[in-house]
């Protein structure tokens, strides 16, 4: 199912069980502004090539709109409006005072060489600086971005506006970057795991895990999911897959990745079918990639009893009812992977007050708002009889619909 769709699908759910009235749920459905710019650049040879830029701006009911920018060939409008709109959510889920935002170029980055990209970072920014701002919009790194994308947005817009390093989080450190930021979000992923497992009066130590993706968020839930003894039976990334059904070691895997930039010939483990990797046995599965890849052909076959959604919106509609009525327990991606932004926050705060944080204070403070954000999500399924995923978007929807409200309609 498209993205958009599913999205609005679960608003809508949402709003239902809110009682939210239609004109209030029309305006919190439709965005503040759709961007889509055509960025030119030189490649390397001189050869002209255009790629079509997008920012999609939410909602800016509760703050300055916020959200990553990604580069991936399968960016179209639908997709980033829909994930525009999980911002929206999220960033209510989190009790951050922001909106929500997401913008992207349909680009394969893998194809560019690094001065093309930095070409096509500067041009982007030419033609939406005049959009984005440290109280309108604050982009950061998603798919295919990192901190170096950071740096040169900062850079270009630094020209037309003066030095402003709060435009952006997910900078460098070097230039005002927040420590923790870069793990934020595989933290976040897995203070929420370890929430929502003392429900059930279990830990990560001791549980198997299968992850999909090895990127930022994926590796690092790797990482500290291993760190806690969690068992990672089985991994992929776009290279394949591999399983050790005695759990792999994480921290050979990460050199192993870093010296040859894939995860096939890893000693450690065995290479799989990466088809077989969601249907895998295991205990929880850690979906870190693209959105739509449980749906309604897999979602019989999957076999983990808990699905932390770390990538935005991996579980189709269907797949949802499928795995609902199979006892599945689905953390939402809303909250599952909102410790990227709450660190992103985090980083805007120190930009804003000229002080750094130490890390230590940083990955308390996550611990603290996820922890928090779960007791809320808790207390959502409980009044509206609700699974988690309609927990955390009633609680973002209604913290949004109340500041909504509380700002009026009058022109
Ligand atoms: N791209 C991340 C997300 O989807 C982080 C966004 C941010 O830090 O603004 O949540």
């Amino acid at each position: 199912m498209n993205a958009l769709v599913a999205t609005n699908r679960n608003f809508r759910l949402a709003s239902r069980l809110l009682g939210l009235d239609s004109k209030l749920e029309k305006s919190l459905l439709i965005p503040f502004r759709e961007i889509k710019v055509e960025c030119t650049i030189p490649r390397d040879d001189g050869t002209l090539v255009s790629y079509v830029g997008f920012r999609v701006q939410h909602d800016n009911a509760r703050g300055p709109m916020k959200g990553g920018i990604r580069y991936h060939p399968e960016v179209d409008p639908d997709e980033v409006n829909a994930l525009a709109q999980l911002m929206t959510w999220k960033t209510a889920v989190a009790n951050i005072p922001y909106g929500g935002a997401k913008g992207g170029i349909g680009c394969n980055p893998k194809d560019l060489s690094n001065s093309e990209l930095e070409r096509l970072t500067r041009v982007f920014t030419q033609k939406i600086h005049d959009l984005i701002g440290i109280h309108t919009d604050v982009p950061a790194p998603d798919m295919g971005t990192n901190a170096q994308t950071m740096a040169w947005i900062l850079d270009e817009y630094s020209k037309f506006h003066g030095h402003s390093p709060a435009v952006v989080t997910g900078k460098p450190i070097d230039l005002g970057g927040s420590l923790g930021r870069e793990a934020a979000t595989g933290r976040g992923v897995v203070f929420a795991t370890e929430a929502l497992l003392s429900e059930y009066v279990k830990s990560i130590n001791g549980l198997t895990f299968v992850i999909q993706g090895f990127g930022n968020v994926g590796s690092w839930a790797a990482r500290l999911i291993h760190e806690r003894g969690g068992k990672v039976i089985a991994v992929s990334d776009i290279t394949g897959a591999i399983k050790n059904p005695n759990g792999i070691d994480i921290l050979e895997l990460l050199k192993h990745k870093e010296a040859t930039g894939n995860l096939l010939n890893f000693s450690g483990a065995d290479a799989m079918d990466p088809t077989e990797l969601l249907v895998h046995e295991c205990d929880v599965l850690v979906p870190c990639a693209l959105g739509g890849v449980l749906n309604r052909e897999n979602a019989s076959d999957v076999k983990a009893k808990f699905i932390i959604e770390a990538a935005n919106h991996p579980t189709d509609p269907e797949a949802d009812e499928i795995l609902s009525k199979k006892g599945v327990v689905i953390l939402p991606d809303i909250y599952a992977n909102a410790g990227g932004v709450t660190v992103s926050y985090f980083e805007w705060v120190q930009n804003i007050q000229g002080f750094m944080w130490d890390e230590d204070k940083v990955n308390a403070e996550l611990k603290r708002y996820m922890t928090r954000a779960f007791h809320n999500i808790k207390n959502m399924c409980q009044s509206h009889n609700c699974n988690l995923r309609m927990g955390a978007f009633t609680l973002g929807v209604n913290r949004v619909a109340r500041a909504t409200l509380l700002r009026g309609w009058e022109a």
